[in-house]
């Protein structure tokens, strides 16, 4: 029997992988995606956000413990549970060593990342490179993985696991560590979360998932029907306004754009309906998803006019163009004279003052509803642009309750031998909202004390075993 069977095969999982082997388990990996296709949503990560209290390598300045931990709070609005939020934040001041041992490599940030040169630390090659780094490393140390291995049951008894199932086949082991991601890619638990609305509309019918196709959360339905204490709530996810045009899945960051607080969005009535200068765009980008989410059809337009090109990362698929306000309209197929109006309206309410992307700029609406409350300059010089925009869901909060061992818990009692890590309990630091790299830093960390503990509870197993057998 194997000591350690982790199940998913993105960086949670490859990070529990590695600790529980370093620990002496033997290890094996069920992942559900084929091996091109391995990674889940780690494959299109590019950062991990890091705590540290001076200039390191690749990150700038300082980033303390305190300023991580108050803006954790601040985006979660207090729904996070303190000491797990700051373990998460000291674990991210330490591990990069490690990681740079089996195989991770950093780089300074590119332009147009986020500005986040002083908190987060960029991957080389990005999440691709990173897990395959892991994959590498873990095949070199003996850990065993099984690709095209969806798990579609775990047998329990009582709070313990016993053995995983898929298709038919079934794998016993010491200790589980479950890191199969969130909920995000099966279409019918978002659309039973996210329900129909006073429009008639199933909302989650128009959204793209960013990531991976395989996170479909069977394995969460069933822990939690078996039992196991559930945090966060169904409809809170990690969702960015995307390029419509986007696949269904695996899109990546490449669909992202970046234009919004340098323009106006409007919906499908052309009607604006949100301040789009309310904050930096590193610390709004993952609002406008759910924003879009909210309006008709599920769809927003971005639009920019000639002096916002060149302030905002080029995305990878054109817009529309057109010269005129009304002829932007009717390609991007909106009422031209409610859109010209809605425009005309903006222009005339902008009170501009020093234009500063880079700071937060006196440049606002004054007696417009919303309002723009930064970078608000008129739309008026030609060519325009728009995009098309959709709700992207990266990845949903809806979890499994542990504690600082990662141990899944029933009706409050942490389990002896089944733990989690990544996306399956990021909802206990993320109760809602998103700073950009937390992901990573949060996979990381639950990630390594998973793989630890699950070794350590092996090795108990083994050695109670060894003394029955004495006995
Ligand atoms: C486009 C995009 C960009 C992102 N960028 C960043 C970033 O730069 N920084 C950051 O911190 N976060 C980022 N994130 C979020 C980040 O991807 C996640 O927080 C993190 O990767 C979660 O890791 P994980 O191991 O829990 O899940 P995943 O990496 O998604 O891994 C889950 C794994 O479980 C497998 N699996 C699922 N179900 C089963 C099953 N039943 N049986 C067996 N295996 C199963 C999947 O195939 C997959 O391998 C991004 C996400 C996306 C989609």
């Amino acid at each position: 029997m194997v000591d350690v069977l982790v199940i998913g095969g993105g960086n949670a999982a490859l990070c529990a992988a590695l600790m529980a082997r370093e620990a002496g388990a033997s290890v094996l990996m069920l992942e559900a995606a084929p091996l091109a296709w391995r990674g889940g949503n780690s494959q299109h990560t590019r950062n991990l956000r890091c705590m540290h209290d001076a200039p390191q390598d690749v990150l700038a300045e300082a980033y303390p413990e305190e300023e991580f931990w108050q803006d954790l709070l601040k985006v979660t609005g207090g729904k996070t549970d303190e000491a797990l939020a700051r373990l998460t934040v000291r674990a991210s001041a330490t591990c990069r060593p490690w990681m740079r041992r089996h195989g991770v490599h950093f780089q300074p940030p590119l332009s147009g990342a986020l500005h986040v040169a002083r908190t987060n630390a960029f991957f080389m090659g990005g999440g691709k490179a990173l897990v395959n780094a892991y994959y590498r490393s873990a095949q070199a140390l003996g850990v065993r993985v099984r690709y095209d291995t969806p798990v579609d049951r775990i047998e329990l008894d009582g709070d313990r696991f016993v053995a995983a199932h898929a298709g038919g086949e079934r794998f016993t082991a010491r200790a589980c560590v479950l890191a199969a991601g969130g909920f995000e890619s099966n279409r019918e638990w978002l659309r039973e979360a996210w329900g129909q609305n006073a429009r008639g509309e199933w909302p989650a019918d128009n959204f793209l998932i960013r990531g991976t196709r395989f996170n479909t959360g069977v394995l969460l339905k069933q822990m939690i029907a078996a039992g196991a204490d559930a945090i966060g709530d169904a409809t809170q996810a990690h969702m960015v306004a995307i390029d419509a045009r986007a696949p269904l899945y695996d899109g990546g960051i490449c669909t992202r754009l970046d234009s919004v607080s340098l323009g106006v969005m409007v919906n499908r009535e052309a009607e604006r309906f949100y301040d789009e200068g309310e904050d930096f765009w590193p610390k709004r980008y993952a609002i406008w998803g759910r924003l879009v989410a909210q309006q008709p059809g599920q769809i927003g337009y971005s639009i920019i006019d000639a002096k916002a090109i060149g302030r905002f990362m080029p995305p990878v698929f054109e817009g529309t163009q057109a010269d005129s306000l009304a002829e932007l309209a009717q390609r991007l197929g909106l009422d031209v004279e409610r859109f010209v109006q809605t425009l005309a309206a903006y222009n005339a309410a902008c009170r501009v003052g020093s234009f500063d992307h880079t700071r937060l700029d006196d440049c606002h609406t004054a007696g417009l509803l919303p309002a723009k409350t930064h970078w608000a300059l008129p739309i008026d010089t030609p060519p325009f642009h728009g995009y098309a925009l959709r709700p992207g869901v990266t990845f949903t909060y809806l979890g499994l309750k542990v504690d600082a061992s990662a141990a899944v818990h029933f009706g409050g009692r942490p389990s002896a031998n089944l733990f989690v890590a990544g996306e399956m309990m990021a909802g206990n630091v993320l109760g809602q909202g998103y700073t950009a790299g937390v992901g990573m830093s949060i996979g990381t960390a639950f990630g390594r004390i998973a793989g630890t503990v699950a070794a350590r509870a092996a090795q108990s197993q083994t050695s109670k075993g060894g003394q029955h057998a004495a006995a």
